[in-house]
C-alpha cells in the first residue's frame, strides 16, 4: 500500500472533520456533503468518504486521498439519497489502512448504521478489549468501530437509536464529535467536555452538521448554533430534537483549534478563530517586543498572528513568504538532506521585501524545530539582517490524547532544550513564545473551560489512556529541568 506523508512542514496534525446533511427540500445530499468536505479538507488529508441513505439503502464511496482525488462526478452521481454523512481524516498511525477510512457503515439486525467520528476515545483500548473477548470481530483500528459495536448491541435492547446511544455514551470517555446516520435519522453528538467542535446549520428546511462553520458558509447554509458539549441532536422528517445527556459538564474545548487547526473564517463556540489569532498576535507583541523593520507571518495561520503583532507594535506588516498552493500530499518522505528542499517547495521568500530588513517572523507553534530552522535560513539567505522568531502558542511539552497527533516527548524540541538552546538551534536572533497565562486572554469565552494540556500538562480527564500518568510537575518546573541545560545538543529525530 502506498504511504503518503505531509512532511513538507513540521506541524501537528488534526485527525478528522465530519459533516452530515439531512435533506427536506430536494437538495442533492451527496453533493452538499462533497462541498462541505472540501471546506473541511484542512482537518484531514489522508482519506475521505461519503455515505448516503436512500430510504434505508446505504451507498458509500471512500478511499485514500484528498476529496478531489477520491470523488469525481461519476461516483458522486451514484450516491443518491436524502441523508448523507461525510468524513475527512488524517491518520496519526503509520499502519493506517483502507479499512480505517470513514464514514464506517455496518448492517445489523435493525438495519444500517453509519458513523463518522472526530476525536479520540481515551478508553478505546479497554472497550475494544472487552468487546473482542465477547466475540466481536474488528476490521479496522478506528474508534468509530468500537462505537459501532456498542451501538449495535445497545440498539437490540432499546426502542430507538437515540436510546441506544444514550446507553453507549455512558461508556465513552475522551473526545468525540460524532455524526451518526440510522435508516431514518441523522444524529449529532458532542462529548461532555466539547474537546472537538461540532455545529448545526440550516439550508431552507434541510439540516446540516459540520465540524466547522466554514463548511456551512460554503453551501450557503445558515449557522444555527453549536452542538453543546454533552448534547445529542436528532434530526428526522419531523424536525430537530435535542437531548442533554450529560448532567455535569466541565467544558474543555481544545485551544489549539483556535491557534492552528480550524480555519480562520470559522467561528467555534461563539469565538471567531481569526479574531482569536489576531489577539494572540497582539499579546505576543506585548510579551516579547523587539526593534525591527517588518512583521512577517508564516503562511497560513502565522499571517493572522502577524496582523495582530503589527497592530500592537506599530511595526509594518509585510508579506515575506509565499505559499505554493498546489503541493498537495507527497508519496515520497523527504530524507534528512532533502528537508530544506521540501520546505522550499511549500514556501518561498519574497526577496524584495526581506532584503536588508530586521524581520519579526511569526508562526503558530514549534514542534521539532526543523521547519523553523529552514525558514530562518531561507530568510537570511535572502538578505534579512536579523530574524526575531515569535511563536503564537506556548511550548509543546505534552502529548494530546484527544485526537491530535503531537509527536512523542522525545521529539518535541521544547522538552529537550532550553529557550536559549532552541534559539541557537533554529538560528534566530531572538525567540519568544506566547506565555501560557495569555492563552485564556486570546478572546476565549469566560464562561467556558479550555484544554491546554499539551502546553500545561493539566489534563481535564480523570484517567489517561494506556496507563499513562498525569504529569506531576508544572510547566514552569519542567522548564527548569536540568536535562534541558545539557551543553551538548541531543540529536532530535527528523
Ligand atoms: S492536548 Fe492540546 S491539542 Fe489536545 S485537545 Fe488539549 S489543547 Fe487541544
Amino acid at each position: 500500500m502506498r504511504k503518503t506523508t505531509n512532511m513538507y512542514l513540521d506541524k501537528v496534525k488534526e485527525e478528522c472533520g465530519v459533516f452530515g446533511f439531512f435533506d427536506m427540500d430536494g437538495f442533492d445530499a451527496a453533493r452538499m456533503t462533497y462541498y462541505g468536505l472540501y471546506a473541511l479538507q484542512h482537518r484531514g488529508q489522508e482519506s475521505c468518504g461519503i455515505a448516503v441513505n436512500d430510504n434505508g439503502i446505504i451507498r458509500v464511496h471512500k478511499g485514500m486521498g484528498l476529496v478531489n482525488e477520491v470523488f469525481d462526478s461519476e461516483n458522486i452521481q451514484e450516491l443518491k439519497g436524502t441523508m448523507a454523512v461525510g468524513h475527512v481524516r488524517y491518520s496519526a498511525f503509520s499502519d493506517f489502512q483502507r479499512e480505517d477510512c470513514q464514514p464506517l457503515v455496518s448492517r445489523y439486525i435493525k438495519g444500517s448504521l453509519t458513523i463518522a467520528h472526530n476525536g479520540n476515545l481515551t478508553n478505546a483500548y479497554e472497550l475494544r478489549h472487552k468487546l473482542e473477548h465477547e466475540g466481536a470481530i474488528f476490521q479496522s483500528s478506528s474508534n468509530a468501530e468500537v462505537i459501532m459495536h456498542l451501538a449495535a448491541r445497545a440498539r437490540t435492547k432499546t426502542h430507538s437509536i437515540e436510546e441506544a446511544m444514550l446507553k453507549v455514551l455512558k461508556k465513552l470517555e475522551g473526545a468525540f464529535s460524532l455524526v451518526i446516520m440510522s435508516p431514518r435519522k441523522l444524529i449529532g453528538i458532542r462529548d461532555p467536555k466539547g474537546f472537538r467542535p461540532l455545529c448545526l446549520g440550516k439550508l431552507k428546511n434541510s439540516y446540516i452538521l459540520a465540524s466547522e462553520t466554514a463548511a456551512l458558509d460554503v453551501i450557503k447554509a445558515e449557522f444555527i448554533r453549536d452542538v453543546e458539549p454533552g448534547e445529542m441532536v436528532i434530526i428526522n422528517q419531523e424536525g430537530l430534537r435535542s437531548i442533554k445527556y450529560a448532567d455535569e459538564t466541565t467544558y474543555s474545548h481544545c485551544v489549539f483549534e483556535y491557534i492552528y487547526f480550524a480555519r480562520p473564517d470559522s467561528v467555534i463556540d461563539g469565538v471567531s478563530v481569526y479574531a482569536a489569532r489576531v489577539q494572540a498576535g497582539k499579546l505576543l507583541a506585548k510579551a516579547h517586543p523587539v526593534e525591527a523593520d517588518i512583521v512577517v507571518g508564516v503562511p497560513d495561520s502565522g499571517l493572522n498572528f502577524a496582523v495582530g503583532y503589527a497592530q500592537a507594535s506599530g511595526i509594518p506588516y509585510e508579506e515575506g513568504l509565499i505559499k505554493n498552493r498546489y503541493t498537495g500530499r507527497t508519496f515520497i518522505k523527504p530524507t534528512q538532506d532533502e528537508r530544506a528542499i521540501s520546505v522550499n517547495i511549500k514556501l518561498n521568500v519574497l526577496k524584495n521585501n526581506i532584503e536588508g530588513k530586521r524581520v519579526i517572523l511569526i508562526d503558530d507553534s514549534i514542534v521539532r524545530g526543523t521547519t523553523c530552522a529552514n525558514l530562518i535560513k531561507m530568510l537570511k539567505d535572502a538578505g534579512a539582517t536579523q530574524i526575531h522568531m515569535r511563536i503564537a502558542s506556548p511550548p509543546f511539552m505534552w502529548p494530546c490524547y484527544f485526537g491530535t497527533d503531537i509527536p512523542s516527548r522525545d521529539e518535541l524540541i521544547a522538552v529537550n532544550y532550553s529557550l536559549e538552546q532552541i534559539r541557537q538551534k533554529i538560528g534566530a536572533d531572538s525567540l519568544g513564545y506566547l506565555p501560557l497565562e495569555d492563552i485564556k486572554n486570546i478572546g476565549l469565552r469566560k464562561d467556558r473551560g479550555y484544554c491546554d494540556a499539551c502546553f500545561s500538562g493539566k489534563y481535564s480527564v480523570n484517567k489517561l489512556p494506556n496507563g499513562n500518568q498525569k504529569p506531576s510537575k508544572t510547566q514552569e518546573e519542567i522548564y527548569d529541568n536540568p536535562r534541558r541545560d545539557k551543553k551538548d545538543f541531543k540529536i532530535i529525530k527528523n
